[in-house]
Protein backbone atom coordinates (compact mmCIF):
# COMPACT_ATOMS: atom_id res chain seq x y z
CA UNK A 1 0.00 0.00 0.00
CA UNK A 2 1.19 3.14 -0.59
CA UNK A 3 1.26 6.50 1.03
CA UNK A 4 2.36 8.13 4.34
CA UNK A 5 2.84 6.78 8.01
CA UNK A 6 2.11 9.29 10.17
CA UNK A 7 4.83 9.63 12.35
CA UNK A 8 3.19 11.44 15.50
CA UNK A 9 0.34 8.65 15.42
CA UNK A 10 3.57 6.43 15.66
CA UNK A 11 5.37 7.66 18.05
CA UNK A 12 2.10 8.66 20.69
CA UNK A 13 1.55 4.19 20.60
CA UNK A 14 5.01 4.01 21.73
CA UNK A 15 7.05 4.76 25.06
CA UNK A 16 10.76 5.98 23.93
CA UNK A 17 11.54 4.04 26.94
CA UNK A 18 11.01 0.43 25.60
CA UNK A 19 12.71 1.97 22.40
CA UNK A 20 16.10 3.31 23.68
CA UNK A 21 16.08 1.15 26.62
CA UNK A 22 16.77 -1.79 24.21
CA UNK A 23 20.10 0.09 23.25
CA UNK A 24 20.88 2.15 26.29
CA UNK A 25 21.41 1.39 29.47
CA UNK A 26 19.07 3.99 30.99
CA UNK A 27 19.74 4.48 34.79
CA UNK A 28 17.15 7.10 36.55
CA UNK A 29 19.14 10.45 38.06
CA UNK A 30 16.50 12.77 38.93
CA UNK A 31 13.71 13.31 37.22
CA UNK A 32 15.45 12.07 33.69
CA UNK A 33 16.88 8.73 32.55
CA UNK A 34 20.19 9.21 31.58
CA UNK A 35 22.85 6.75 29.94
CA UNK A 36 26.08 6.88 27.55
CA UNK A 37 25.18 8.31 24.27
CA UNK A 38 25.18 5.75 21.56
CA UNK A 39 25.92 8.62 19.28
CA UNK A 40 29.07 9.93 20.65
CA UNK A 41 32.35 8.34 22.29
CA UNK A 42 31.95 8.95 25.92
CA UNK A 43 32.65 8.06 29.68
CA UNK A 44 30.38 9.52 31.77
CA UNK A 45 26.64 9.93 30.69
CA UNK A 46 25.04 12.76 28.62
CA UNK A 47 22.63 10.92 26.99
CA UNK A 48 18.92 11.87 28.65
CA UNK A 49 15.79 10.53 27.79
CA UNK A 50 12.69 12.70 29.14
CA UNK A 51 9.31 10.41 29.14
CA UNK A 52 6.95 13.02 29.90
CA UNK A 53 7.87 14.65 26.65
CA UNK A 54 8.56 11.26 25.20
CA UNK A 55 12.35 12.36 23.67
CA UNK A 56 15.69 11.76 24.16
CA UNK A 57 18.70 14.86 23.87
CA UNK A 58 22.22 14.30 23.96
CA UNK A 59 24.14 17.13 25.59
CA UNK A 60 27.38 16.13 24.29
CA UNK A 61 26.60 15.48 21.00
CA UNK A 62 23.32 17.25 20.34
CA UNK A 63 22.02 14.28 18.80
CA UNK A 64 17.74 14.89 19.71
CA UNK A 65 14.49 13.16 18.79
CA UNK A 66 11.46 11.42 18.62
CA UNK A 67 11.40 7.53 19.56
CA UNK A 68 11.41 7.28 15.40
CA UNK A 69 14.58 9.42 14.70
CA UNK A 70 16.32 7.26 17.24
CA UNK A 71 15.80 4.38 15.05
CA UNK A 72 16.37 6.25 12.02
CA UNK A 73 19.67 7.77 13.53
CA UNK A 74 20.97 4.44 15.56
CA UNK A 75 20.17 1.61 12.80
CA UNK A 76 20.74 3.92 9.82
CA UNK A 77 17.10 3.47 8.29
CA UNK A 78 14.85 5.99 5.99
CA UNK A 79 11.76 7.37 7.82
CA UNK A 80 9.97 4.67 6.03
CA UNK A 81 11.78 1.50 7.30
CA UNK A 82 12.27 2.67 10.77
CA UNK A 83 8.33 3.12 10.92
CA UNK A 84 7.96 -0.35 9.42
CA UNK A 85 10.06 -1.84 11.99
CA UNK A 86 8.49 0.08 14.89
CA UNK A 87 4.99 -1.17 13.88
CA UNK A 88 6.19 -4.84 13.60
CA UNK A 89 8.66 -4.55 16.81
CA UNK A 90 5.46 -3.73 19.09
CA UNK A 91 2.39 -4.52 17.06
CA UNK A 92 1.35 -0.83 16.23
CA UNK A 93 -1.91 -0.69 14.72
CA UNK A 94 -1.57 2.05 12.24
CA UNK A 95 -2.82 3.22 8.79
CA UNK A 96 -0.88 4.85 6.31
CA UNK A 97 -2.43 8.02 4.83
CA UNK A 98 -2.75 8.85 1.17
CA UNK A 99 -2.01 11.94 0.62
CA UNK A 100 -0.26 14.64 3.36
CA UNK A 101 -3.34 17.08 3.03
CA UNK A 102 -5.43 14.08 4.28
CA UNK A 103 -2.09 13.23 7.08
CA UNK A 104 -2.34 17.18 8.25
CA UNK A 105 -6.36 16.68 8.75
CA UNK A 106 -6.08 13.54 10.52
CA UNK A 107 -3.30 15.06 12.95
CA UNK A 108 -5.34 18.43 13.73
CA UNK A 109 -8.61 15.84 14.32
CA UNK A 110 -7.31 13.66 16.36
CA UNK A 111 -5.99 16.78 18.55
CA UNK A 112 -9.68 18.32 18.19
CA UNK A 113 -10.65 14.46 19.48
CA UNK A 114 -8.68 14.60 22.44
CA UNK A 115 -9.10 18.18 23.60
CA UNK A 116 -13.05 17.62 23.73
CA UNK A 117 -12.61 14.18 25.77
CA UNK A 118 -10.46 16.39 28.37
CA UNK A 119 -13.21 18.76 28.25
CA UNK A 120 -16.40 16.30 28.87
CA UNK A 121 -14.22 14.45 31.25
CA UNK A 122 -14.03 17.49 32.99
CA UNK A 123 -17.91 18.06 32.56
CA UNK A 124 -18.41 14.26 34.25
CA UNK A 125 -16.01 15.38 37.15
CA UNK A 126 -18.27 18.48 37.65
CA UNK A 127 -20.84 16.64 37.83
CA UNK A 128 -19.61 13.74 40.44
CA UNK A 129 -19.23 16.92 42.58
CA UNK A 130 -22.71 17.94 42.70
CA UNK A 131 -24.19 14.60 42.85
CA UNK A 132 -24.13 12.70 46.57
CA UNK A 133 -25.31 9.33 45.25
CA UNK A 134 -22.53 9.28 43.08
CA UNK A 135 -19.72 10.46 45.70
CA UNK A 136 -21.52 8.10 48.66
CA UNK A 137 -20.71 5.43 45.79
CA UNK A 138 -17.09 6.31 45.20
CA UNK A 139 -16.53 6.67 49.09
CA UNK A 140 -17.90 3.13 49.87
CA UNK A 141 -15.63 1.49 48.11
CA UNK A 142 -12.40 3.15 49.86
CA UNK A 143 -11.36 5.17 46.88
CA UNK A 144 -10.40 8.37 48.13
CA UNK A 145 -10.44 11.88 46.28
CA UNK A 146 -6.75 11.66 45.45
CA UNK A 147 -6.90 8.94 43.75
CA UNK A 148 -10.16 9.59 42.45
CA UNK A 149 -8.63 12.51 40.52
CA UNK A 150 -5.35 11.08 39.76
CA UNK A 151 -7.92 8.57 37.48
CA UNK A 152 -10.17 11.32 36.15
CA UNK A 153 -13.10 9.88 37.78
CA UNK A 154 -16.51 11.25 36.75
CA UNK A 155 -19.95 11.10 36.74
CA UNK A 156 -23.13 11.15 34.17
CA UNK A 157 -26.15 12.02 35.63
CA UNK A 158 -29.87 10.64 34.65
CA UNK A 159 -30.07 13.68 32.03
CA UNK A 160 -30.45 12.82 28.72
CA UNK A 161 -29.34 16.13 27.08
CA UNK A 162 -26.77 17.58 29.01
CA UNK A 163 -23.67 17.01 26.72
CA UNK A 164 -25.76 18.85 23.74
CA UNK A 165 -26.19 21.18 25.57
CA UNK A 166 -22.74 22.00 26.92
CA UNK A 167 -21.57 21.32 24.08
CA UNK A 168 -23.60 23.20 21.21
CA UNK A 169 -20.94 24.44 19.24
CA UNK A 170 -21.59 22.60 15.11
CA UNK A 171 -18.12 21.45 15.32
CA UNK A 172 -17.78 20.22 18.54
CA UNK A 173 -21.70 19.01 18.48
CA UNK A 174 -20.45 16.68 15.51
CA UNK A 175 -17.18 15.30 17.02
CA UNK A 176 -19.27 14.18 20.14
CA UNK A 177 -21.54 12.48 17.50
CA UNK A 178 -18.41 10.82 16.21
CA UNK A 179 -17.29 9.77 19.27
CA UNK A 180 -20.45 8.41 20.32
CA UNK A 181 -20.79 10.21 23.21
CA UNK A 182 -24.27 11.14 22.15
CA UNK A 183 -27.04 8.78 20.37
CA UNK A 184 -29.32 9.76 17.68
CA UNK A 185 -32.96 9.58 19.22
CA UNK A 186 -34.76 6.52 17.75
CA UNK A 187 -37.31 9.38 15.90
CA UNK A 188 -34.46 10.98 14.56
CA UNK A 189 -35.37 14.20 16.67
CA UNK A 190 -31.91 15.14 18.28
CA UNK A 191 -29.29 13.51 20.44
CA UNK A 192 -29.20 12.08 23.97
CA UNK A 193 -26.37 11.47 26.27
CA UNK A 194 -24.80 7.64 25.83
CA UNK A 195 -23.98 7.39 29.33
CA UNK A 196 -26.74 8.08 32.13
CA UNK A 197 -26.19 7.01 35.49
CA UNK A 198 -22.74 6.34 35.47
CA UNK A 199 -19.85 6.59 37.29
CA UNK A 200 -17.27 7.58 34.80
CA UNK A 201 -14.27 6.59 34.01
CA UNK A 202 -12.14 8.21 30.97
CA UNK A 203 -9.82 6.03 29.14
CA UNK A 204 -6.58 7.38 28.55
CA UNK A 205 -3.12 6.30 26.31
CA UNK A 206 0.22 5.45 27.33
CA UNK A 207 0.75 9.22 27.37
CA UNK A 208 -2.32 10.12 29.06
CA UNK A 209 -4.69 11.56 26.29
CA UNK A 210 -8.43 10.65 26.69
CA UNK A 211 -9.32 8.44 23.78
CA UNK A 212 -12.59 6.93 25.26
CA UNK A 213 -15.05 6.09 28.33
CA UNK A 214 -15.90 3.69 30.43
CA UNK A 215 -19.00 3.83 32.50
CA UNK A 216 -20.10 2.17 35.43
CA UNK A 217 -23.82 1.40 36.63
CA UNK A 218 -24.05 2.91 39.74
CA UNK A 219 -27.40 1.30 41.04
CA UNK A 220 -27.25 -1.89 39.72
CA UNK A 221 -30.17 -1.97 37.38
CA UNK A 222 -28.48 -2.34 33.84
CA UNK A 223 -25.08 -3.41 32.26
CA UNK A 224 -22.37 -2.86 34.65
CA UNK A 225 -19.81 -1.59 32.26
CA UNK A 226 -20.36 0.07 28.82
CA UNK A 227 -17.44 1.35 26.51
CA UNK A 228 -17.55 4.37 23.84
CA UNK A 229 -18.02 2.92 20.76
CA UNK A 230 -14.59 2.26 18.32
CA UNK A 231 -14.00 5.53 16.87
CA UNK A 232 -11.86 7.65 14.67
CA UNK A 233 -9.08 7.72 17.98
CA UNK A 234 -10.33 4.88 20.06
CA UNK A 235 -9.76 0.80 19.04
CA UNK A 236 -10.78 -1.42 22.21
CA UNK A 237 -8.38 -3.81 21.11
CA UNK A 238 -5.52 -2.11 20.75
CA UNK A 239 -6.06 -0.17 24.78
CA UNK A 240 -5.78 -0.68 28.42
CA UNK A 241 -7.20 0.84 30.82
CA UNK A 242 -4.91 1.75 33.85
CA UNK A 243 -1.90 1.90 31.90
CA UNK A 244 -1.30 5.44 31.66
CA UNK A 245 -1.30 5.48 35.98
CA UNK A 246 0.16 2.42 36.81
CA UNK A 247 2.96 1.65 34.09
CA UNK A 248 5.94 2.32 35.93
CA UNK A 249 4.58 0.41 38.87
CA UNK A 250 4.52 -2.80 36.42
CA UNK A 251 7.74 -1.92 35.22
CA UNK A 252 9.19 -1.44 38.29
CA UNK A 253 7.74 -4.76 39.64
CA UNK A 254 8.02 -6.41 36.22
CA UNK A 255 4.67 -8.16 36.99
CA UNK A 256 1.11 -6.95 35.69
CA UNK A 257 -2.07 -8.12 36.73
CA UNK A 258 -4.86 -7.94 33.97
CA UNK A 259 -8.70 -7.56 35.89
CA UNK A 260 -12.20 -7.20 34.43
CA UNK A 261 -13.21 -4.30 35.55
CA UNK A 262 -11.73 -0.68 35.68
CA UNK A 263 -13.13 -0.04 39.43
CA UNK A 264 -11.18 -3.03 39.65
CA UNK A 265 -7.93 -1.63 38.94
CA UNK A 266 -9.11 1.65 41.05
CA UNK A 267 -9.72 0.12 43.55
CA UNK A 268 -6.74 -1.59 43.79
CA UNK A 269 -4.46 0.97 43.12
CA UNK A 270 -6.31 2.54 46.53
CA UNK A 271 -4.68 -0.19 48.61
CA UNK A 272 -1.45 -0.09 47.13
CA UNK A 273 -1.11 -2.86 44.46
CA UNK A 274 -0.69 -0.35 41.59
CA UNK A 275 0.28 -2.67 38.88
CA UNK A 276 -2.87 -3.63 37.76
CA UNK A 277 -4.77 -2.80 34.11
CA UNK A 278 -7.55 -3.92 32.68
CA UNK A 279 -9.01 -4.78 29.24
CA UNK A 280 -11.71 -2.58 27.45
CA UNK A 281 -14.82 -5.14 28.23
CA UNK A 282 -14.01 -6.98 25.29
CA UNK A 283 -11.75 -10.25 24.40
CA UNK A 284 -8.42 -9.87 25.63
CA UNK A 285 -6.57 -9.56 22.20
CA UNK A 286 -3.05 -10.01 21.42
CA UNK A 287 -1.79 -6.54 20.26
CA UNK A 288 -2.83 -6.39 24.54
CA UNK A 289 -0.72 -9.37 25.41
CA UNK A 290 2.41 -7.82 23.23
CA UNK A 291 1.42 -4.47 25.30
CA UNK A 292 2.25 -6.40 28.48
CA UNK A 293 5.15 -8.26 27.22
CA UNK A 294 6.97 -4.93 26.88
CA UNK A 295 5.88 -4.00 30.28
CA UNK A 296 7.06 -7.00 32.05
CA UNK A 297 7.76 -10.75 31.86
CA UNK A 298 5.12 -11.47 35.13
CA UNK A 299 1.97 -11.90 34.10
CA UNK A 300 -1.34 -12.37 36.23
CA UNK A 301 -4.56 -12.77 33.81
CA UNK A 302 -7.68 -12.56 36.73
CA UNK A 303 -10.94 -13.40 35.57
CA UNK A 304 -14.73 -13.68 37.43
CA UNK A 305 -15.89 -17.29 38.13
CA UNK A 306 -18.76 -17.33 36.48
CA UNK A 307 -19.59 -18.52 32.86
CA UNK A 308 -18.60 -15.91 31.04
CA UNK A 309 -15.33 -15.23 33.15
CA UNK A 310 -14.16 -19.03 32.61
CA UNK A 311 -14.62 -18.65 29.30
CA UNK A 312 -12.85 -15.98 28.68
CA UNK A 313 -9.90 -17.08 30.62
CA UNK A 314 -10.11 -20.39 28.36
CA UNK A 315 -9.92 -18.08 25.01
CA UNK A 316 -7.18 -16.23 26.14
CA UNK A 317 -5.44 -19.15 27.55
CA UNK A 318 -6.02 -20.39 23.44
CA UNK A 319 -4.10 -17.69 22.44
CA UNK A 320 -1.37 -16.88 24.91
CA UNK A 321 -0.40 -20.52 23.67
CA UNK A 322 0.20 -19.84 20.40
CA UNK A 323 2.50 -17.04 21.31
CA UNK A 324 6.21 -17.44 21.76
CA UNK A 325 6.05 -17.57 26.05
CA UNK A 326 10.30 -18.14 26.66
CA UNK A 327 11.11 -15.77 29.24
CA UNK A 328 7.83 -14.72 30.82
CA UNK A 329 5.94 -15.97 33.41
CA UNK A 330 2.31 -15.93 33.44
CA UNK A 331 -0.34 -17.10 35.68
CA UNK A 332 -4.28 -16.90 36.15
CA UNK A 333 -6.31 -16.14 38.69
CA UNK A 334 -10.14 -17.32 37.94
CA UNK A 335 -12.24 -16.44 41.56
CA UNK A 336 -14.66 -17.60 42.60
CA UNK A 337 -18.98 -17.34 40.75
CA UNK A 338 -19.99 -13.46 41.11
CA UNK A 339 -16.58 -12.43 42.63
CA UNK A 340 -13.91 -9.94 41.49
CA UNK A 341 -11.13 -7.95 43.18
CA UNK A 342 -12.99 -5.21 44.20
CA UNK A 343 -15.96 -7.36 45.67
CA UNK A 344 -13.01 -9.82 47.29
CA UNK A 345 -11.61 -6.78 48.86
CA UNK A 346 -14.89 -6.05 50.09
CA UNK A 347 -15.21 -9.18 51.38
CA UNK A 348 -11.93 -9.96 53.41
CA UNK A 349 -10.76 -6.53 53.49
CA UNK A 350 -7.33 -4.81 51.99
CA UNK A 351 -5.09 -6.31 54.40
CA UNK A 352 -6.01 -10.11 53.64
CA UNK A 353 -6.32 -9.51 49.95
CA UNK A 354 -3.05 -10.56 48.75
CA UNK A 355 -2.89 -13.75 50.52
CA UNK A 356 -6.37 -14.32 49.12
CA UNK A 357 -5.80 -13.61 45.79
CA UNK A 358 -2.89 -15.76 45.47
CA UNK A 359 -4.77 -18.48 46.87
CA UNK A 360 -6.37 -18.52 43.60
CA UNK A 361 -3.55 -17.93 41.09
CA UNK A 362 -2.11 -20.99 39.32
CA UNK A 363 0.37 -21.26 36.43
CA UNK A 364 -0.86 -21.17 33.25
CA UNK A 365 0.62 -24.39 32.87
CA UNK A 366 -1.80 -25.80 36.24
CA UNK A 367 -4.37 -23.88 34.11
CA UNK A 368 -4.07 -25.66 31.23
CA UNK A 369 -3.88 -29.32 32.79
CA UNK A 370 -7.28 -28.06 35.00
CA UNK A 371 -8.63 -26.44 31.85
CA UNK A 372 -8.20 -30.34 29.30
CA UNK A 373 -9.34 -32.13 32.96
CA UNK A 374 -13.10 -30.34 33.19
CA UNK A 375 -15.36 -33.46 32.81
CA UNK A 376 -13.06 -35.47 32.81
CA UNK A 377 -12.34 -38.95 35.13
CA UNK A 378 -8.33 -38.13 35.29
CA UNK A 379 -8.31 -41.73 37.22
CA UNK A 380 -9.77 -43.51 34.67
CA UNK A 381 -7.83 -44.49 31.49
CA UNK A 382 -10.64 -43.04 28.56
CA UNK A 383 -10.25 -40.01 31.06
CA UNK A 384 -6.57 -39.76 30.40
CA UNK A 385 -6.61 -40.96 26.74
CA UNK A 386 -9.34 -38.36 26.34
CA UNK A 387 -6.94 -35.63 28.04
CA UNK A 388 -4.19 -36.79 26.28
CA UNK A 389 -5.63 -35.88 22.21
CA UNK A 390 -7.14 -32.61 23.49
CA UNK A 391 -3.52 -31.57 24.73
CA UNK A 392 -1.90 -32.93 21.61
CA UNK A 393 -4.15 -30.79 19.47
CA UNK A 394 -3.48 -27.56 21.94
CA UNK A 395 0.45 -28.58 21.24
CA UNK A 396 -0.07 -28.25 17.38
CA UNK A 397 -0.91 -24.28 18.05
CA UNK A 398 2.57 -23.87 20.01
CA UNK A 399 5.20 -22.10 17.94
CA UNK A 400 8.86 -24.15 18.77
CA UNK A 401 9.83 -22.82 21.78
CA UNK A 402 11.47 -23.81 25.21
CA UNK A 403 8.54 -23.53 26.86
CA UNK A 404 6.45 -25.58 24.09
CA UNK A 405 9.43 -28.69 25.14
CA UNK A 406 8.82 -28.24 28.96
CA UNK A 407 5.17 -27.84 28.82
CA UNK A 408 4.91 -31.36 27.00
CA UNK A 409 7.25 -32.76 29.61
CA UNK A 410 5.21 -31.43 32.59
CA UNK A 411 1.73 -32.22 31.60
CA UNK A 412 2.97 -35.52 30.53
CA UNK A 413 4.52 -36.65 33.98
CA UNK A 414 1.20 -35.38 35.03
CA UNK A 415 -1.16 -37.89 33.21
CA UNK A 416 1.55 -40.66 33.79
CA UNK A 417 1.32 -39.28 37.85
CA UNK A 418 -2.36 -39.44 38.22
CA UNK A 419 -2.69 -42.77 40.02
CA UNK A 420 -5.46 -45.54 38.54
CA UNK A 421 -8.16 -46.09 40.78
CA UNK A 422 -8.42 -49.39 42.30
CA UNK A 423 -6.00 -51.17 40.00
CA UNK A 424 -6.93 -55.52 41.10
CA UNK A 425 -5.35 -56.86 37.83
CA UNK A 426 -2.53 -58.60 37.99
CA UNK A 427 0.04 -58.17 35.76
CA UNK A 428 1.82 -60.59 33.86
CA UNK A 429 4.59 -61.07 31.86
CA UNK A 430 2.25 -61.39 28.70
CA UNK A 431 0.17 -58.19 29.27
CA UNK A 432 3.81 -56.44 28.64
CA UNK A 433 4.83 -58.23 25.94
CA UNK A 434 3.32 -55.75 23.04
CA UNK A 435 4.34 -52.42 24.67
CA UNK A 436 7.05 -50.91 24.66
CA UNK A 437 9.48 -50.59 27.57
CA UNK A 438 8.73 -47.17 28.88
CA UNK A 439 5.32 -48.02 28.67
CA UNK A 440 5.60 -50.61 31.12
CA UNK A 441 7.99 -49.15 33.47
CA UNK A 442 5.26 -46.35 33.99
CA UNK A 443 2.71 -48.64 34.42
CA UNK A 444 4.37 -50.71 37.30
CA UNK A 445 6.16 -47.28 38.61
CA UNK A 446 2.76 -45.51 39.07
CA UNK A 447 0.54 -48.34 40.52
CA UNK A 448 2.74 -49.11 43.04
CA UNK A 449 3.67 -52.22 41.60
CA UNK A 450 6.26 -54.84 42.99
CA UNK A 451 8.77 -55.92 40.22
CA UNK A 452 8.40 -59.38 40.86
CA UNK A 453 11.88 -61.64 40.05
CA UNK A 454 9.42 -64.22 38.45
CA UNK A 455 8.98 -61.07 35.76
CA UNK A 456 11.92 -59.36 35.82
CA UNK A 457 13.24 -63.38 34.50
CA UNK A 458 10.72 -64.06 32.01
CA UNK A 459 11.14 -60.38 30.68
CA UNK A 460 15.25 -61.57 30.34
CA UNK A 461 14.48 -64.96 28.95
CA UNK A 462 12.24 -62.99 25.95
CA UNK A 463 15.06 -60.64 25.75
CA UNK A 464 15.55 -61.20 22.08
CA UNK A 465 11.79 -61.07 21.07
CA UNK A 466 11.87 -57.51 22.46
CA UNK A 467 14.78 -56.48 20.89
CA UNK A 468 13.56 -57.76 17.64
CA UNK A 469 10.41 -56.17 17.35
CA UNK A 470 10.70 -53.11 19.94
CA UNK A 471 14.41 -52.88 20.09
CA UNK A 472 14.53 -48.89 18.97
CA UNK A 473 11.54 -48.34 21.61
CA UNK A 474 13.28 -49.66 24.45
CA UNK A 475 16.51 -48.27 23.17
CA UNK A 476 14.84 -44.73 22.91
CA UNK A 477 12.87 -45.42 25.99
CA UNK A 478 16.14 -45.84 27.88
CA UNK A 479 18.07 -42.77 26.93
CA UNK A 480 15.15 -40.88 27.09
CA UNK A 481 14.47 -41.56 30.89
CA UNK A 482 18.37 -41.57 31.57
CA UNK A 483 19.11 -38.17 30.17
CA UNK A 484 15.49 -36.92 31.34
CA UNK A 485 15.79 -37.92 35.26
CA UNK A 486 13.80 -41.09 35.52
CA UNK A 487 16.63 -41.87 38.01
CA UNK A 488 14.63 -40.68 40.99
CA UNK A 489 11.83 -43.04 39.89
CA UNK A 490 14.15 -46.33 39.13
CA UNK A 491 15.65 -45.54 42.80
CA UNK A 492 12.44 -45.44 44.20
CA UNK A 493 11.40 -48.70 42.30
CA UNK A 494 14.39 -50.20 43.80
CA UNK A 495 14.07 -48.91 46.87
CA UNK A 496 10.69 -50.03 47.68
CA UNK A 497 11.21 -53.32 46.11
CA UNK A 498 14.54 -54.47 46.99
CA UNK A 499 15.28 -54.66 50.89
CA UNK A 500 18.70 -56.62 51.46
CA UNK A 501 21.75 -56.85 49.57
CA UNK A 502 21.90 -59.93 48.42
CA UNK A 503 18.39 -59.26 46.42
CA UNK A 504 20.20 -55.83 45.32
CA UNK A 505 22.74 -58.42 43.72
CA UNK A 506 20.37 -60.57 42.11
CA UNK A 507 18.07 -57.97 40.76
CA UNK A 508 21.29 -56.42 39.09
CA UNK A 509 22.38 -58.99 37.19
CA UNK A 510 19.34 -60.03 36.39
CA UNK A 511 19.11 -56.30 34.74
CA UNK A 512 22.37 -56.30 33.58
CA UNK A 513 21.73 -59.13 31.57
CA UNK A 514 18.38 -58.01 30.52
CA UNK A 515 20.07 -55.06 28.82
CA UNK A 516 23.65 -56.47 27.81
CA UNK A 517 22.40 -57.65 24.67
CA UNK A 518 21.17 -54.07 23.31
CA UNK A 519 23.38 -52.73 20.69
CA UNK A 520 23.42 -48.79 21.39
CA UNK A 521 26.74 -49.62 23.57
CA UNK A 522 26.80 -45.72 24.66
CA UNK A 523 23.51 -46.00 26.50
CA UNK A 524 24.50 -49.37 27.52
CA UNK A 525 27.13 -47.92 28.96
CA UNK A 526 25.30 -45.22 30.62
CA UNK A 527 22.19 -46.95 31.97
CA UNK A 528 24.95 -49.57 33.41
CA UNK A 529 27.08 -46.94 35.21
CA UNK A 530 23.44 -45.18 36.55
CA UNK A 531 21.34 -48.86 37.47
CA UNK A 532 24.96 -49.53 39.43
CA UNK A 533 25.18 -46.68 41.69
CA UNK A 534 21.43 -47.14 42.56
CA UNK A 535 21.67 -50.42 43.66
CA UNK A 536 24.77 -50.17 45.53
CA UNK A 537 23.93 -47.35 47.84
ZN1 LIG B 1 25.90 12.19 22.23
Amino acid sequence: MTGFYNGSEINSKLDIFDVVSKRVNLKKTGSSLTGLCPFHSEKTPSFHVNLNKQFYHCFGCGEHGSAIDFVMKIDSLSFVDACNYLINTYGLSVSKISNLNNYRKNQDKFKSCVELNLLVATFFKENLKKSTQAISYIKKRGISGAVAAKFLIGFADSNWNSLVDEFSNKEKKSLLIELGLVIKKKNNDGYINRFRNRIMFPIQNNFGQIIGFGGRIIDNQSIKYMNSPESFIFNKGNELFGVYQNKDHIKKNNQVILVEGYMDVIRLHQIGIKNVVAALGTAVTEKQIKKLFQLSDYQIYCFDGDSAGIKASQRLLKLLLTLNLDGKHISFAVLPSGMDPDILIEKVGPEKFSKFFQDYTITIENFLIKYLSINLDMKSVSGKATFKKNFNIIMQTLPQSEFKFFLNKYVGEYIYKKKYENIQVKFEYKDFINRPIHKILSILYYNDFKIEEKLILEFNKNKSRFEKNYGPKITCAIDYYLKEGLNDKFKSIIEETLIDTQEREKILNIYTNFFKSFKNEEILREFNETFSILISK
